[in-house]
């Protein structure tokens, strides 16, 4: 991508910041609850299993599988225009996180749920790092 990237831009807070931290140096990591474990995403302050707010964080793999998908065809921001049809797909990782993205490279009637994929990291500007998709 480019400097003159024109799509909305995340605006880290304090529980988010460690994982586009991390996507700017070259890893996707998930929070874990630093009690009982449990993996979890979006990043937040409280463990859903056991209220802890302890948090850890793990490097992922970067590989899972589709959990579904869906074809956009209208750009519901200005950034997005000339890029339609593109597919954002929700992927599962190790240990049941999703995250929903966009996937590249790919037709919409060959995906099949439960594919496996690979997160791309790419440079969107010099301060953001996008987990983008592709089949694995
Ligand atoms: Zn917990």
């Amino acid at each position: 991508m480019s400097e003159n990237y024109t799509k909305p831009i995340p605006e880290p807070s304090i529980d988010s910041q460690p994982f586009w931290d991390a996507l700017n140096e070259g890893r996707l990591v998930f929070q874990a609850c630093g009690d009982c474990g449990k993996l979890r995403h979006y990043p937040r302050p409280i463990c859903d299993e056991c209220y802890s707010d302890h948090v850890e964080w793990k490097t992922s793999n970067g590989k899972g599988v589709i959990y579904s998908w869906t074809e956009t065809h209208h750009p519901f921001h200005i950034g997005f225009r000339g890029e339609t049809p593109y597919i954002l797909v929700t992927a599962e990782f190790d240990g049941g996180v999703r995250i929903q993205t966009q996937l590249l490279d790919a037709k919409v009637e060959d995906l099949k749920i439960g594919m496996h994929v690979e997160v791309v990291l790419t440079k969107a500007t010099e301060d953001l790092t996008l987990p983008l998709l592709r089949l694995a």
